[in-house]
């Protein structure tokens, strides 16, 4: 009945959404892969630029690094790009371009874990996979009163184990996406529309009017402080940026010159030395230090300090920059390069 009720539901209210007009197992990926951790109104124009750049796998695949990330820039999780880009390259070094079509193979692939594999497998190849993520752990523990903490991560085996007891054989797509879908549009975090839910007569939340405490969420989460303090070099009109390589936030995006501690700098208390001796020696002008308000990461909020340092680029300045990765680019070339949102926060606050 569950099943049933949601499907008729589904099928009459979904939202018309690029990807759900033709079945591609390429553009069903992509959505997935947008859509975890954003909405649908800020991840369709992403989809909508992925598509018209990358039409295929293949394509995606022969991309550089630099195109798939610059196309990604503002969606934050950047680690969801390069897993989709190594993902691509690897479809068509095994596959040939084309998705495997079973749960258990997909699983295999770089970042396609349970939820994208089981949304791939049932809407593209049929296979009566249940996906489970926030709306469905939502839409379950409210009708049937289930009470575990979801943020829990055993919890996901009992979700998926009663999914797959109610999914429709038939039409495991449309179950999947009519569960999504509900808790989307209808089973709201908050303030969720009952009146209007097909599922309202059966619902143990409703019934009780239990829905603001189901379901259960308990996180401990422990936000870390950084103190990230950046020197914008600029010589003869072009700035100094370098690509993160650390397995860090912003991997693979470019950054000015950084130095992290407990604290912000300021120029006369930089703990580089080496920097400071190249500094002394060159001649150099510092122009102004911003700092823009703390920028919340989910895990982490970083308290930022800009100073933007005018130099001169002698020999010992620019090999002192080749050392660090550090290359020069115009304005121009600069807007091209992918970047972190504070990164492009501080140039857009000094254009002004
Ligand atoms: S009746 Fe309300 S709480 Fe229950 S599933 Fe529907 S929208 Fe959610």
């Amino acid at each position: 009945m569950f099943a049933s009720k949601i499907i008729n539901w589904y099928q009459k209210n979904k939202r018309p959404l690029p990807w759900r007009e033709i079945n591609n197992t390429y553009f069903i990926w992509l959505s997935e892969i947008i859509l975890q951790q954003t909405r649908v109104a800020q991840g369709l124009p992403y989809y909508e630029r992925f598509i018209d750049a990358f039409p295929t796998i293949e394509k995606l695949a022969l991309a550089s690094e630099q195109e798939v990330l610059a196309l990604w820039q503002g969606l934050g999780y950047y680690s969801r790009a390069r897993n989709l880009h190594k993902c691509a390259k690897e479809v068509v070094n095994r596959y040939g371009g084309t998705l495997p079509s079973s749960y258990g193979q997909l699983l295999k692939l770089p970042g396609i874990g349970p939820y994208t594999a089981a949304a791939i497998a049932s809407l593209g190849f049929n296979e009566p996979v249940p996906v489970v993520d926030g709306n469905v752990y939502r839409v379950l523990a409210r009708v049937f009163g289930i009470k575990e903490n979801i943020a829990d991560s055993k919890s996901f085996g009992l979700f998926f184990e009663r999914s797959k007891e109610l999914i429709d054989k038939e039409k495991p797509g449309d179950y999947n996406q009519a569960v999504m879908e509900l808790g989307a549009t209808i089973c709201l975090p908050q303030n969720p529309t009952c009146m209007e839910c097909p599922l309202e007569a059966m619902c143990y939340a409703n019934e009780r009017k239990m829905q603001a405490e189901l379901p259960v969420k308990v996180k401990r989460i422990r936000k870390r402080d950084r103190f990230l303090t950046y020197l914008v070099f600029e010589a003869g009109d072009r700035l100094a940026l370098r690509k993160r390589e650390e397995n860090d936030i912003w991997k693979g995006l470019f950054e000015f010159y950084k130095l992290e501690g407990d604290e912000l700098y300021s120029i006369d208390t930089l703990p580089d030395i080496e920097l400071m001796s190249v500094l002394l020696k060159t001649k150099t002008t510092i122009k102004e230090e911003v700092r823009l308000p703390k920028h919340l990461l989910s895990h982490q909020t970083i308290f930022n300090s800009f100073i933007y340092v005018c130099v001169q680029p002698t020999q010992e300045m620019l090999s002192w920059m080749q050392q660090n990765n550090l290359a020069l680019y115009s304005r121009k070339e600069i807007e091209m390069l992918p970047k972190p949102v504070l990164i492009t926060r501080y140039l857009n606050s000094v254009s002004k």
